[in-house]
């Protein structure tokens, strides 16, 4: 049978080689490090972690990366199998001795009879007779490829860096203070002229608000020193920086905007936010990238009239990383609609983190391995935590036409926002609230997943299983 080949032996190519092959189907995994090495890692082993040793949560009840590492261990992850071999003590969360845990994942893959690892840099895309190929290069792709990808994509398809702005969770915001409106009430095509959530401040509000800005703590940017921030998406506290008015005539410019809960009083500044997920569980705020430390950005954020009680399904952030505009670039299954011959895995499709890098991996591997075998590709259900994630790389995002169709698409952890929102049973036929509420809301989300991920993957009931 033809190999199927993978560029990148990081988190996401190693687990797409291990589902390959455990399918029955070569592999060729083509590894540079050995020869050439990246700005991060500092090995040579396969699944290298580049900085934290933590898989976050392994509570698969009430946490959505802790799902993900349930769906996973449930698809026979071999990423998962050696960070639970290799796990070390870190209270709820699944943490490992990185020595020993990419030691163990480079032994299974060199181990494996269908695996043939090739320590060699490639650069450019592959050739044709290579047949199916993943590209799982990662937030490094090194430059030769990553330029070759940008002249098969165009050159907007392909970032170099993310300058991300926080989002938050539809349900925390708080719509008394808060109201739906377009600036100057224009529908752009799909919209409404109530697109985005508006959050009004006083000059006393804004002044405070600029004020802990340019106090709070900021994070290094070792790696971009000297590289010129990118035309809109300068960090906010560098606009602030500029001057105490730049941002009030930027982002948080107030024209257009009528205060819907106090239409007589004129708003000094305005903060949007803009819905990020077609199920509208997630709102983006609108140019608010930041370098501020994450426990800065929460306690000045939650400043703003609205955003009190804020909880965000991601921080604001700036980081080198390679990622295509995936939603517009990649079909269903990964593959990359102008050349379905190739498919993107990991980090470089839009996900972030270790385990969502793997579990992007996961999916590859298997769309791949079922073509191979003659197989339906099917994707699983966005109820799952695997799904959900696949379907906000895929296409679970929105441009916004009132930017120039500008996209939106940020790199995302897995996170319950991304799932469809599911009913909250009732206990003892009374409608829960609060705390009770939403503990009930992650338990039945949890649940729902783990189910339909059993069924995505032929397996009986958990309930079948126990009778048995
Ligand atoms: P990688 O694990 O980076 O694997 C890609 C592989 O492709 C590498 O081995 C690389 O050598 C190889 N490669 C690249 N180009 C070529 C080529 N042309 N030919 C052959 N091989 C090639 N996530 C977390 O969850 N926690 C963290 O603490 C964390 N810290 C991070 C710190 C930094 C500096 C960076 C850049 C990222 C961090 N991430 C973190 C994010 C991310 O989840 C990891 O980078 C993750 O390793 C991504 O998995 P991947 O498989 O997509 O890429």
């Amino acid at each position: 049978q033809t190999p199927i080949h993978i560029i990148g032996g990081g988190l996401a190519g190693s687990e797409a080689a291990w589902q390959i092959a455990q399918a029955g189907v070569p592999v060729v995994l083509h590894e540079m490090r050995g020869t050439r090495g990246t700005d991060a890692h500092k090995t040579d082993h396969l699944a290298e972690l580049v900085c934290s040793n933590s898989f976050r949560s392994d509570d698969a009840q009430s946490n959505a990366v802790g799902v993900l590492h349930a769906e996973m261990r449930l698809a026979g992850s071999l990423i998962m199998r050696c960070a639970d071999a290799h796990q070390v003590p870190a209270g709820g969360a699944l943490a490992v001795d990185r020595d020993g845990f990419a030691e163990r994942v480079t032994a299974e893959i060199d181990a494996h009879p269908l695996i043939e690892v090739r320590r060699e840099e490639i650069g450019g895309l592959p050739p044709a007779e290579w047949g199916p190929t993943i590209v799982a290069t990662g937030p490094l792709t090194a430059p030769a490829l990553a330029e070759a990808i940008r002249s098969q994509t165009g050159s907007d398809a392909l970032a170099f860096f993310d300058a991300i702005a926080p989002i938050v969770h539809f349900d925390t915001i708080d719509m008394t203070k808060a109201w739906f409106q377009s600036r100057y009430d224009k529908v752009g095509p799909g919209g409404t002229g109530k697109d985005y959530v508006n959050c009004p401040m006083s000059r006393e509000q804004y002044e405070g608000f600029i004020a802990a800005l340019l106090a709070g703590e900021k994070t290094e940017f070792r790696e971009w020193e000297g590289t010129p921030y990118f035309d809109g998406c300068l960090p906010i506290e560098v606009m602030a920086e500029r001057g105490p008015e730049t941002l009030r005539w930027g982002p948080m410019k107030p024209m257009g905007l009528t205060n819907a809960h106090d239409p007589a009083t004129k708003p000094h500044a305005v903060v949007q936010l803009r819905q990020d997920n077609a199920l509208g569980t997630l709102y983006n705020m609108v140019g608010f990238q930041t370098k501020l430390r994450y426990a800065d950005q929460v306690r000045v954020f939650r400043t703003i009239p609205g955003l009190e009680n804020a909880e965000f399904a991601r921080l604001g952030g700036l980081h080198r990383n390679t990622y295509l505009n995936s939603p517009t670039l990649l079909d269903a299954t990964l593959r990359l609609k102008s050349r379905p011959a190739l498919r993107f895995a990991g980090q470089i499709t839009g996900c972030e983190g270790y385990v969502e890098s793997a579990s992007v991996g996961l999916m590859a591997g298997r769309f791949a391995a079922a073509e191979a075998l003659g197989q339906t590709a099917s994707p699983p259900p966005p109820t799952t935590a695997m799904g959900a994630l696949l379907a906000h790389i895929t296409g679970g995002h929105l441009t916004s036409e009132e930017e120039g169709g500008k996209r939106s698409f940020q790199p995302m952890n897995v996170n319950f926002g991304l799932f469809p929102p599911v009913e909250v049973p009732r206990e003892a036929g009374k409608r829960l609230r609060g705390k009770e509420k939403t503990v009930a809301k992650k338990h039945a989300l949890s649940a729902r997943a783990l189910a339909d991920c059993r069924s995505w993957l032929g397996l009986g009931a958990v309930d079948a299983i126990a009778a048995e």
